[in-house]
């Protein structure tokens, strides 16, 4: 009876030191138009067939009246426990960096009324051609500042942050998920040996989470298939991957 339970403790232990961290994507720069198309439709196809959750960064501005039919089958998507496989999140409203005073990035150095207004507008256009609430939000360029957080908290419907490093958060609560691991060396440079660089430099798998940041539609051929390497290595070792509301 002892040794049975001995054998029991030993794999509940070797089991806890086995636990990974959890895997965020992070894909930016979505949009679903009859112009461009859904340019991230390879790899959004890629890992549903994966069964690998993911979450999508939209720029609402573009987004228009085909982009349900677009993307319907990834936000309605759920796995075998009848979880949702994708989470769209606001990227802005026009992903710009020429806005008053200086040519100043979507939410960074711009003003209250600007963000304001950009920010209420992706929300609504959102609501508008995708049906559905977003309730995580990551700034074009993951450029921020104090004005961009009191805008977010005075949306309820939002919870999360991506690479949000301000920290004057008196108006609610926020979870921030700013524990990111580069697997571009450069935007759009996927690469496997970069990732497997980054996480030893930030000892990556020793952390609860990484957000793993990603532009699919500015992939080409090779950079999707480092992409793709990336994904396996992870599923190999048992990475869990979630939707960052998942991390609330
Ligand atoms: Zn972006």
């Amino acid at each position: 009876m002892i040794r049975k339970f001995g054998l029991i403790f030993l794999m509940l232990a070797s089991i806890s030191v086995l636990a990974q961290p959890k895997i965020v994507l992070k894909l930016d720069d979505v949009g679903a138009n009859k112009v461009s198309g859904n340019k991230a439709d390879q790899t959004m196809a890629y890992l549903l067939q994966m069964n690998v959750k993911a979450s999508y960064g939209v720029v609402a501005k573009w987004l228009d009246e085909t982009a349900l039919s677009l993307l319907g089958r990834y936000i309605n998507a759920k796995n075998a426990k009848g979880e949702a496989m994708v989470e769209i999140w606001h990227h802005g409203y026009d992903h710009s960096n020429s806005n008053p005073p200086s040519k100043n990035m979507e939410y960074k150095g711009t003003s209250y009324e600007l963000q304001k207004k950009n920010f209420n507008l992706g929300d609504s256009l959102v609501r508008k051609y995708l049906g559905l609430q977003m309730h995580t939000f990551g700034a074009p360029f993951n450029a921020v500042d104090s004005t961009t957080l009191r805008v977010v908290a005075e949306n309820k419907n939002y919870h999360i942050l991506y690479c949000f490093p301000e920290n004057t958060d008196s108006e609610k609560q926020l979870t921030r998920l700013n524990f990111r691991i580069k697997m571009e060396n450069g935007t759009g440079k996927t690469n496997l040996q970069y990732f497997l660089d980054e996480c030893e430099k930030n000892n990556a798998f020793s952390s609860a989470y990484m957000v793993l940041q990603g532009h699919p539609p500015q992939w080409n051929v090779s950079q999707f298939e480092e992409f793709k390497k990336i994904v396996a290595y992870l599923i190999e070792k048992n990475c869990e991957f979630v939707l960052p509301s998942e991390l609330k």
